[in-house]
């Protein structure tokens, strides 16, 4: 990769400044699809349009024109911090005493944040064993971002580029992230790369956030590389009987942007980009109805340990994780964990067969 050529007029700035040589290759400007900047004094200009781009601590923010449901949900985020709605650009990159590890969220507990983390780190290792293997000169972008970057972490020990997209980067002195990974400010809806950039995009809990899931999906589907995978996880689905999968949504400011589709439109977004799909039946969920692990709280906890009661019966775990896996997201809401495919070059989804 050293060796290939760029047409980009970066130079590599000193101290903050400084924007990965890695980004270099694949940064696309949001305005005009240039690939064509030039760095001076943590200004990013797009040689296209001119478009300026802030650097600040490493990290480009191509949240230049942001749209109104993305304006909302930095506003809502704000003020979840303390801050007033409109100090929302400050809150992009801020200075915060301590930022989470990986230790704190592990030793949550049962209804918390950390039993949260427990359910989307399984449902993430479920999904993340039916890629293959990356190595060295593959990249990974993981939508929705954050310390300390659980999911990029697996990744980087196979020798893969991560690349890390939020709306926000809250930063400690010194960062301990400041070499890795590669943070970029952006709008999931309007990526800020080039077409086929990636191997693996991964989103956790984040699809849900875009008022455009079919936008988000299109994006996905541009910054793939042909046959690249990406994993949607732990994003709540809209049930006939609402919410066995449970999330810390209700919880939120309410201008975050909580929303939950069906699994019908997020399957016709799949299959109208032509991306394979592998729908998982949560390992999280597996485990706790193997376990008769339904804690009272749980909504519909009745039904859920019915559903436990039937799982003990082989044939019919098989059937619910298999056959009937559709219906029982459909009618319990469980959350979407599902391995998308794009298709490579070779096999087009029109001579694919129905
Ligand atoms: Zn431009």
């Amino acid at each position: 990769m050293a060796s290939s050529k760029s047409n980009l007029k970066l130079v590599s700035g000193v101290g903050e400044d400084a924007v990965s040589s890695k980004l270099q290759l694949i940064l696309q400007c949001v305005a005009c699809a240039s690939n064509d900047f030039a760095l001076h004094q943590e200004r990013l200009t797009c040689s296209g349009c001119q478009q300026v781009y802030l650097v600040k601590h490493g990290i480009v923010d191509s949240i230049v024109a942001p749209s109104p449901s993305l304006t909302k949900e930095l506003q809502g985020m704000a003020r979840e911090a303390g801050m007033e709605a409109q100090q929302w650009q400050d809150y992009k990159i801020r200075q915060v005493p301590s930022l989470p590890t990986l230790e704190a969220l592990q030793a949550g507990t049962e209804g918390d944040a950390g039993h949260y983390y427990k359910q989307t780190m399984m449902n993430f290792e479920q999904a993340r064993a039916l890629l293959p293997v990356l190595g060295a000169g593959t990249r990974v972008l993981e939508i929705g971002s954050e310390a300390p970057f659980a999911f990029l972490k697996g990744f980087r020990a196979t020798g893969a580029e991560c690349h890390a997209l939020n709306i926000y980067f809250p930063l400690t002195t010194p960062d301990p992230y400041s070499a890795w990974p590669i943070r970029t400010l952006g709008d999931m809806n309007h990526l800020p790369y080039r077409d086929a950039s990636f191997d693996v995009v991964v989103m956790s809990a984040t699809s849900h956030h875009t008022p455009t899931p079919e936008l988000l999906l299109q994006e996905v589907s541009r910054v793939l590389k042909p046959g690249g995978k990406a994993l949607l996880i732990n994003d709540p689905l809209a049930g006939l009987i609402k919410g066995v999968g449970g999330s810390l949504a209700h919880h939120r400011d309410p201008l975050i942007n909580e929303n939950t589709y069906t699994l019908g439109r997020y399957q016709r977004a799949f299959d109208a980009l032509g991306f394979n799909s592998e729908h998982l039946f949560s390992a999280y969920w597996e485990d706790r109805l193997q376990t008769a692990n339904i804690h009272p709280q749980t909504r519909f906890a009745t039904l859920a340990r019915l559903l436990a009661r039937l799982w003990r019966v082989a044939p019919v775990r098989h059937l619910i994780r298999h056959q009937l896996l559709w219906a029982v997201q459909v009618v319990f809401g469980f959350p979407l964990n599902v391995v998308l495919s794009k298709p490579t070059a070779a096999s087009r989804p029109e001579s694919r067969q129905a």
